[in-house]
């Protein structure tokens, strides 16, 4: 993500000379606009920002440290503007939130992250098929529901999408939960039912919020769109879907600065862990490049045993890390969410590896071969990769269906990777990462 603006900014800095010489700001200001403009960033947004950072960075000083302080400085400005970010409870429970957005846009799969988001810190949460108009959204929310292990309210027989609210909200009441999450209609496009509809869930529910999930990839649509909901039911948050996808970013700045409601949450991905509370200095800093560390570990604090990290993280500096060791690393993995995302978050990792960022981790060939050759092996190999000699090797390549060159070539890789990673973990773990990479 983000491309457009990191990928402009060295040369834009690169343009400002010294102190009081204005004509190099304004040769930088002038292709920040271009940046901004070509990020998605609303023509008004980009008007003030420009304004402002061309302000400050005189009140402070001509110079290039100047110049991204206040850029920085402006652009969190604008993103904190509206207020509160991630989820407000209500002070009695159950915290009610109607879920709207266009078709599309990623209401469904935003429920079900929002859902599994708080599962994971403990909450009690009902989701609420109440999108009648697509058919299989009922489906999709039972499956999601089904996946994370949360409560889901559904009635086949009934087509009014109000009593259904109305009945999941009393149920959610009577059985003391947290959180529901109600999962609503959208269209193609805006039009008078559908708004008629929202309307009359929510003046039969009465939710705490109103959630606008809003599609990063549309670009300036996402912006009208998020308005006109704002202006025909209310909005309380914005949910930015598909912010993985949308490589320009500016959306954001956008949003926030002319719908004037706080975004909440971003989507990162399709998978469940893939949502992240919108925090304004981290969108910045991966705005201008910087990375975002302090996401990282949140994000990972909440899915690793730390018991067990530790466990690992001894084996690896003796060099013992095994197979089943392996097996358990994929798995957790895979929790994180999808591994564009992470590498989003490492400061120059996707700038200096960027075929990574489209590397689909868990269904590569790489990954599915390696899980079948693990699958033939037997507890004891798993435990000790020196046991396997030529014959055993022989076995486990017809037991995996793979050539004894495929298996020769993992097993060595597989060495190779658990010697890097000694290295690396008596360089500093991540930092050494950082420090091979830079
Ligand atoms: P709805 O019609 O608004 O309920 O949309 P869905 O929830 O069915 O989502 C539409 C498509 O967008 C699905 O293929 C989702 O997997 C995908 N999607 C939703 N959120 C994200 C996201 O944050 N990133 C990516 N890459 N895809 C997403």
């Amino acid at each position: 993500m983000f491309d457009s603006i990191t990928g402009s900014l060295k040369g834009i800095i690169g343009k400002i000379r010294h102190q009081d010489d204005v004509a190099s700001l304004n040769r930088a200001t002038s292709e920040l606009k271009k940046a901004f403009l070509k990020a998605d960033v609303h023509h008004k947004t980009t008007k003030d920002l420009l304004n402002s950072i061309e302000i400050e960075t005189k009140k402070l000083g001509i110079g290039q440290n100047n110049f991204i302080k206040v850029l920085k400085q402006e652009l969190e400005r604008v993103l904190t503007a509206n207020g509160n970010q991630g989820f407000v409870f209500a002070s009695t429970p159950p915290t009610v939130i109607l879920m709207t957005g266009l078709q599309g846009s990623g209401k469904t799969t935003t429920t079900g992250k929002l859902a599994n988001y708080l599962k994971v810190r403990n909450k009690k949460v009902m989701v609420v098929a109440c999108d009648l108009q697509r058919l299989a959204a009922v489906e999709q929310l039972r499956q999601i529901a089904n996946q994370i292990d949360v409560e889901i309210y559904f009635d086949e027989n009934e087509k009014n999408p109000i009593k259904i609210a109305k009945a999941a909200v009393e149920k959610a009441k009577k059985e003391h939960f947290d959180v529901v999450l109600v999962d609503t209609a959208g269209r193609l496009a805006i039009d008078e039912e559908l708004m008629d509809e929202l309307k009359d869930i929510k003046n039969g529910i009465n939710p705490n919020e109103i959630f606008y999930v809003a599609d990063s990839m549309t670009g300036h649509d996402a912006t009208k769109t998020a308005i006109t909901f704002k202006e025909k039911i209310g909005i309380d948050g914005v949910v930015l879907s598909k912010y993985d996808g949308d490589t320009k970013g500016g959306v954001a700045l956008s949003i926030a600065s002319q719908v004037e409601v706080p975004l909440r949450f971003i989507g990162i991905g399709e998978k469940m862990p893939d949502l992240e509370v919108f925090i304004p200095d981290r969108i910045v800093s991966r705005l201008l490049g910087l990375g975002d560390i302090a996401g990282l570990a949140e994000k990972t604090s909440t899915i690793f045993d730390e018991k067990k990290a530790k466990e690992v993280s001894k084996k690896i500096k003796k060099g013992e890390f095994n197979f089943n060791d392996f097996l358990e690393q994929l798995s957790m993995m895979s929790k994180l969410g999808s591994l564009k995302s992470i590498i989003g978050m490492i400061p120059g990792l996707s700038s200096a590896m960027p075929a990574l960022k489209d590397m689909d981790f868990e269904n590569s060939v790489e990954i599915k071969r390696i899980k079948a050759l693990i699958s033939s092996m037997t507890p004891k190999e798993r435990e000790n990769p020196d046991l396997l000699n030529p014959s055993r090797k022989k076995r486990i390549s017809s037991g995996a269906g793979l050539s004894e060159v495929q298996v020769n070539k993992i097993l060595k890789q597989f060495k190779s990777a658990s010697k890097m990673a000694k290295q690396l973990s008596s360089k500093g773990g991540m930092k050494g990462l950082h420090n091979m990479l830079s």
